[in-house]
């Protein structure tokens, strides 16, 4: 049985026609994309709900068909489902594609899913709400990690323009796989590596779940970063992560993970409800639910 574990009502009164989408994930209890979805939701005064299912472990799949024909309008999919999330669908982004995971999936009316991955697109976001005149291009970036994060990171910045992509991972064969998906612009690095894959490089990703208490990360040398390159943590929880501390500290630029959120959050409320979010300031309320202890 999947559980309904978070639940905002938007400001319109809930009725028969109210339209349902949310996220899917396991741990997905402490997810931000329905305050933040419902928010927007609430201020553009569309009869419409954003919840969060966690199926129980083995189920995602039948929970996932289940809802074909539109019993619900789609659905964010966070870990661990976003492999799966594309290999049941029945039309996939290009960009879905070549990130190998789908962090959306609408219902359509006729049975089919369509399959999106809007995480790139909020990477990018990320950098360009933080870095004026953000220029993906203007050289290597280092990408920590291989899992599928690091995979949309990669697709995304290739894509995007960047003239080389390095991909250092604790597990090294994880690293090779992910760089053969590539061609000749990624290439893998092992940890041993490190100061060869710094080299100039112009931004440094961590597509990891870590911050400190890490050996890779703890280990890695900021001083020898050039005083262009930018930082970025995937890991919006703690926002002020110790990486980022690190970077900050040695005068970097720095970009955390609660940008990336919000970004790919944008292009899946157009694709749930059919157009763009309201103007509110999204972020601060996401900031203030971050600095309330659960
Ligand atoms: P994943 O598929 O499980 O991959 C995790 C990666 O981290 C793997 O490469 C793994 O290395 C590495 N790793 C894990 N524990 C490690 C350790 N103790 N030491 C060194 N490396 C370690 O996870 P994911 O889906 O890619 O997500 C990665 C992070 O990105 C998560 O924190 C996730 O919350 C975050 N994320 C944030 C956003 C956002 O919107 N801000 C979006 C997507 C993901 P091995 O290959 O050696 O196991």
């Amino acid at each position: 049985m999947t559980t309904v574990v978070q639940a905002s009502v938007s400001a319109m009164p809930i009725s028969g026609q109210t339209v349902v989408a949310g996220v899917v994930g396991a741990p997905v209890r402490h997810s931000l994309s329905p305050l933040i979805h419902n928010a927007w939701l609430a201020k553009a005064e569309l009869d419409a709900v954003y919840v969060a299912f966690e199926p129980k472990q083995g189920t995602f799949a039948n929970f996932a068909n289940g809802l074909r024909g539109g019993i619900i309008r789609g659905l964010n999919v966070t870990a661990p489902f976003k492999e799966m999330a594309l290999s049941l669908a029945d039309d996939c982004s290009p960009r879905a594609m070549r990130a190998g995971a789908a962090n959306l999936l609408v219902f359509q009316s006729d049975g089919s899913v369509k399959a999106d991955n809007t995480d790139g697109e909020g990477l990018l976001h990320a950098f360009r709400a933080t870095i004026e005149a953000f220029e993906p291009a203007t050289g290597p970036v280092l990408v920590l990690g291989a899992g599928g994060a690091a995979r949309g990171a990669v697709a995304a910045f290739l894509d995007a323009g960047a003239p080389q992509i390095r991909i250092l991972n604790r597990t090294f064969d994880r690293a090779e796989q992910l760089a053969g998906l590539f061609g000749d612009r990624a290439q893998a690095f092992h940890p041993r590596d490190m100061d060869t894959a710094l080299a100039g490089v112009r931004i440094v990703i961590n597509a990891t779940p870590l911050g400190l208490g890490d050996a890779t990360l703890q280990t890695l040398p900021f001083e020898r970063l050039e005083a262009e390159c930018t930082v970025m943590d995937m890991v919006y929880r703690p926002l002020h992560t110790s990486f980022l501390e690190q970077a900050r500290q040695r005068g970097l630029r720095t970009v955390d993970g609660l940008w990336m959120l919000i970004g790919q959050a944008i292009p899946s409320f157009q694709a749930l409800f059919g157009r763009p979010p309201p103007d509110i300031d999204i972020r601060a309320l996401a900031l203030a639910s971050l600095e309330t202890p659960h």
